[in-house]
């Protein structure tokens, strides 16, 4: 994408991430630091143009996936509901730390290969 037509994307949300707030680099799209979002899916036909696009992290935008509307704010209910347990100390939440360390290393032995 040219650089003017990357600004007005960057610069729709002053900068930051569109999903947790973050500040971004603009220089920083290149080395995949931000991506550009689509707010209609390519495949709902939404057009690979900066009106449909919207910045995130890396980070905001993988963990996403597909996710919209009803279904992400599901699953971000059931993070502040996980966050509660571990914070609590419960047995579910020791539970849900042991799952989370579990991926995180599952991502990361799949990301040496
Ligand atoms: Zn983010």
């Amino acid at each position: 994408m040219k650089p003017a037509r990357l600004r007005a994307v960057f610069d729709k949300t002053h900068g930051h991430c569109h999903f947790c707030g973050d500040e971004l680099v603009f220089e920083h799209y290149h080395d995949g630091a931000w991506e550009l979002d689509h707010v209609i899916q390519r495949k709902k036909g939404g057009a690979s143009d900066p009106d449909n696009y919207l910045p995130a992290c890396k980070e905001c935008n993988h963990l996403r996936w597909h996710r919209k509307g009803e279904d992400l704010r599901e699953v971000i209910f059931l993070g502040l509901i996980a966050k509660t347990e571990i914070t609590a100390g419960t047995k579910l939440g020791r539970e849900i730390a042991a799952k989370r360390k579990q991926r995180l290393d599952q991502n990361e032995r799949r990301r040496a290969k």
